[in-house]
């Protein structure tokens, strides 16, 4: 029996060798987006149900519409495949389920640098007489690639073509407008009473990285702010910082030695490396732009407008051949739609189209041939009604928010399909509620309760499928 089952093997072996070459292919798909706009959970579920998909259920029907189209194949197998030689940290599925598993689920940790996962995925034939009928032979292997990729870092891409001294100017002319001058005072304070054409003093310089660095991070978590540069300043990634890193903008001109000097060089150094992050999205020609729309609108008009221009950026960033040899396929999403009833949701999309479109002055212009979607990775909330204070019925979202022990109406307000006029957001300053995430089961074998994953990715793979 030993022999056999050798025999056996390596017939299989060579079946596949051949089947490999002929059927393997590689779709590569980019989701992108800024920091908390949902990567992570949308990683997340689209493996979980694409896993429960090849068990069996039915979790992503306009996928298998896309096979029925095709010639009737079922995903028969999902298998993660190892991360093998390449440089990209890998995307930690198993961790990041075992967060949503159990009694108490949690959203797993957000990662803030590159991430990759290859899943391979094997289509054969229907079993029984409907599969032989339409003619589908034999089994297809495609190697679906995933790439998390930090938008943040995409919005370093306008610097590419900018001088130190220009980008210096643009970038401290924004900072002295409210509200990022708020965030921005320690760091305003300190360009005032510096020199930078004086002998560089590496603590001096290393104070003010400290500080801009800081009015950054508060632009962002004060007040929302979204357009800030450079990127990597608030999604580091892991490792050592390198000196390059550590520099502001600042204005003038200094010679050999000066504190602008060392930035200038340092900025120079900056671009260079970004060039070399830019790579890892070569060849990933299909991409997803993930934005947080609702939560965006709840922030307020700063908050909005700035989250317009970058994803007006991104979207240009992404879209166009400038950067990439080739012009790609984009696909822009809103994020979280279980926020709102499903009445607002076809707002939510005309939004997010409005805004990729307009893009706040940002002389971006709209991203040829991009489409627009709404989606929820993972739904956390149920749609209903709720009685209002007037007696009148009004849709709302039913969820429990995080810390919370029952579930309550949730009504973000209306969606509006369009940049709002200024007395929309007179009083508005919220932020978006956390809402309890369902638990699910970690082997992936039932799948996540999501919404419009499946037509987005039958749209953006469907051809490849
Ligand atoms: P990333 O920084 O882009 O990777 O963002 P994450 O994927 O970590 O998402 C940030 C947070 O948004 C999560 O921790 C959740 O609280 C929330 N979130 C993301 N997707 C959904 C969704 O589909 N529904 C709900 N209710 N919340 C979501």
């Amino acid at each position: 029996t030993g022999l056999r089952d050798w025999a056996l093997a390596s017939a299989t072996r060579g079946l596949s060798v051949v089947d490999r070459a002929l059927n393997e292919e590689d779709i590569r798909l980019a989701i992108t987006g800024l920091s908390g706009a949902g990567k992570t959970v949308f990683l997340t579920s689209l493996i979980a149900n694409l896993l429960a998909m090849a068990q069996g259920r039915a979790t992503l029907p306009a996928l298998q519409a896309v096979l029925d189209r095709h010639g009737g194949g079922r995903l028969r197998g999902v298998r993660l495949v190892p991360p093998g030689a390449g440089a990209t940290p890998p995307f930690d599925i198993a961790a990041k389920l075992a967060d949503l598993a159990g009694d108490s689920p949690h959203w797993p940790a957000r990662t803030d640098h590159l991430a990759e996962i290859a899943l391979e995925l094997e289509i054969g034939p229907r079993g029984g007489m409907l599969g032989q009928m339409r003619g589908f032979v034999g089994v297809r292997r495609l190697r679906l690639r995933l790439l998390d990729y930090p938008g943040e870092w995409l919005l370093d891409l306008p610097m590419l073509g900018q001088g130190f001294s220009a980008w210096s100017r643009e970038t401290l002319a924004l900072l002295r407008q409210s509200p990022r001058a708020e965030a921005a005072r320690p760091f305003l304070d300190y360009l005032g009473q510096i020199d930078g054409r004086r002998q560089a003093e590496e603590a001096l310089v290393r104070r003010g990285h400290r500080l801009y660095r800081e009015a950054l991070a508060r632009a962002q978590a004060e007040h929302g702010l979204r357009w800030l540069q450079p990127g990597r300043f608030l999604a580091p990634g892991p490792g050592v910082e390198q000196p390059f890193l550590w520099f502001f903008p600042i204005e003038g001109a200094g010679g050999p030695g000066s504190m602008i000097a060392l930035m200038s060089r340092r900025f120079e150094a900056y671009r260079a490396d970004m060039r070399s992050r830019l790579e890892a999205l070569r060849g990933f020609d299909r991409r997803i732009v993930l934005v947080d729309v609702l939560g965006a609108l709840a922030a307020g008009r700063a908050a909005f407008e700035d989250t317009e221009r970058a994803i007006a950026a991104i979207g240009a960033a992404l879209g166009g051949g400038r950067w990439f040899g080739r012009a790609a396929q984009v696909a822009f999403v809103a994020t979280k739609a279980d926020h709102v009833p499903e009445l607002e949701r076809a707002n939510l999309r005309e939004l997010l189209k409005s805004m990729a479109e307009s893009g706040a002055g940002s002389g971006a212009g709209p991203v040829a041939g991009a489409s627009f979607h709404v989606a929820a990775a993972i739904v956390s909330t149920t749609d209903g009604w709720a009685d209002r204070p007037d007696g009148q019925r009004e849709d709302v979202v039913w969820g429990r928010v995080l810390g919370e022990a029952a579930p309550r109406a949730y009504r973000v307000g209306s969606v509006p399909i369009r940049q709002p006029p200024a007395g929309f957001w007179s009083g508005r300053s919220f932020r978006l509620p956390i809402f309890t995430p369902p638990s699910i089961d970690p082997s992936g074998a039932t799948g996540v309760p999501h919404l419009g994953l499946d037509t987005l990715l039958a749209d953006v793979i469907g051809d490849r499928l």
